[in-house]
């Protein structure tokens, strides 16, 4: 009946589906939750489009990846400048002049640079083997103590000692005044939120979907259903756990309406102090420079998962990667499955790359 049968309707699976009715295959997408669209779902309310999975802000460098998402969506310019709100202070991100002269009242870049070589050399950093040193390599001491610390043993439940270097290398270091918080030539948010970006990916009468389908429910006959099946949920889940699971960690969020227009003026707070239980406040109007009378935010708290739980954030670690690997090597001995996205391949993955990586996918599957 159906040329593939696509489990999960995210960014991965729904690029992927579109990608192949073009080439004319007919497409089944079964979809757990109730809704399509995965973390990048945004519903409307009170006018505002609330990012129901946390802050999504699409950047890429790639001119391709950038034409094609525009293709489904009109992108406004919204630069993301998130602050820091430390202990009641207010720090700009990333980590900028604005930073530098905020904390210690230099002004110029040498200044800056001296600042954060007189602390490095003092906390003894050599070559960076965790995301502590390398954030104080990277931009000192003080900074690490205010705006890191805290945030990442937060967001991770892990102390920054033992977490992998690179999550921090995510983030941009400037000697500029320069508070966006993306290096990419390309960013935006889609004018009337993400849905309307999947919606017309699945736009075809090639494709059906079903929402509310868990696919574990009904393994052995969903794998029988299609020749071929493009699965983003997590894999080691898929092979039942065989080796041990992976870990992720889970995320809560808060949402509340709010009978007023401006609570934080700005889309994105951190609050990097260790006390507050939240990572984030985002207030989802100002991504679209929203004027309505009411405003909605969203209080983000980091969670430890477990199984049943939403895993948001694969925990890319050496212990995890490993045990990746063993799942991948399963999973190329079963050339009728592919396997994608951030939990089919088990990589913090934004949307550029999930679509960059689905786009790829479907070039080798369809000869291109
Ligand atoms: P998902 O969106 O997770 O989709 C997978 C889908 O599969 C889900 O809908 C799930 O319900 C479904 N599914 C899983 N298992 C089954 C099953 N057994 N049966 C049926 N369906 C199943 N990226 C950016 O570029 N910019 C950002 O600012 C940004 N912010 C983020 C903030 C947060 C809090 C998070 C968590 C992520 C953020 N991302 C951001 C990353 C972005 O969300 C991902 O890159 C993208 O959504 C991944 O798409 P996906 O299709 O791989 O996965
Ligand atoms: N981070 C931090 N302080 C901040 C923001 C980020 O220490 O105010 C660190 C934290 O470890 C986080 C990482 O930088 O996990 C990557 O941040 P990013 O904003 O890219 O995280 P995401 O949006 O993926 O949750």
């Amino acid at each position: 009946m159906y040329d593939y049968l696509v489990v999960g309707s995210g960014l991965f699976g729904s690029t992927f589906a579109y990608e192949a009715a073009k080439h004319g295959k007919r497409v089944k997408v079964i979809e757990k939750r109730s809704h399509i669209a995965g973390n990048i779902y945004t519903e409307n309310v009170e006018g505002i489009n609330v990012h129901r999975y946390g802050a999504h802000i699409f950047h890429t460098s790639n001119r391709e990846i950038w034409n094609y998402v525009n293709q489904f969506a009109e992108f406004n310019r919204y630069t993301n400048s998130p602050i820091a709100n430390y202990k009641g202070e207010i720090y700009n991100l990333p980590f900028n002049m604005n930073t530098f002269n905020k904390l210690w009242g230099v002004v110029t870049p040498q200044e800056a640079k001296e600042k954060i070589e007189q602390q490095k050399k003092a906390a003894k950093i050599g070559l960076p083997t965790n995301l502590e040193e390398q954030a104080i390599a990277l931009i000192g001491t003080d900074i690490y103590m205010r705006l890191i610390k805290g945030y990442t043993e937060k967001q991770w439940g892990q102390k920054a000692k033992d977490l992998p270097a690179f999550i921090i290398k995510r983030l941009p270091v400037r000697f500029t005044y320069d508070n966006n918080y993306f290096n990419d030539k390309y960013q935006g948010i889609p004018t009337g939120g993400y849905t309307q970006i999947v919606e017309k990916m699945l736009d075809s009468n090639l494709i059906d979907v079903e929402v509310g389908k868990d696919f574990f429910e009904n393994k052995a006959e969903y794998i029988k259903s299609s020749p071929k099946i493009v699965y983003t949920g997590m894999i080691d889940q898929f092979f039942d756990y065989k080796y041990g699971t992976l870990e992720y960690r889970s995320l809560k969020f808060e949402t509340e309406t709010l009978d007023q227009e401006n609570y934080q003026g700005n889309a994105v707070v951190n609050y990097t102090d260790a006390e507050t239980p939240y990572t984030r406040i985002i207030e989802h109007k100002h991504f679209e420079f929203g004027n309505q009378p009411k405003t909605v935010i969203t209080r983000e708290y980091p969670q430890a998962w477990q199984k049943g739980d939403e895993p948001y954030y694969p925990v890319n670690n050496t212990k995890n990667n490993d045990l990746y690997m063993k799942y991948k090597e399963l999973a190329e001995s079963m050339p009728n499955v592919i396997f994608g996205g951030r939990l089919g391949m088990y990589k913090y993955y934004d949307m550029h790359q999930v679509i960059g990586a689905a786009l790829v996918t479907a070039r080798e599957e369809f000869n291109e």
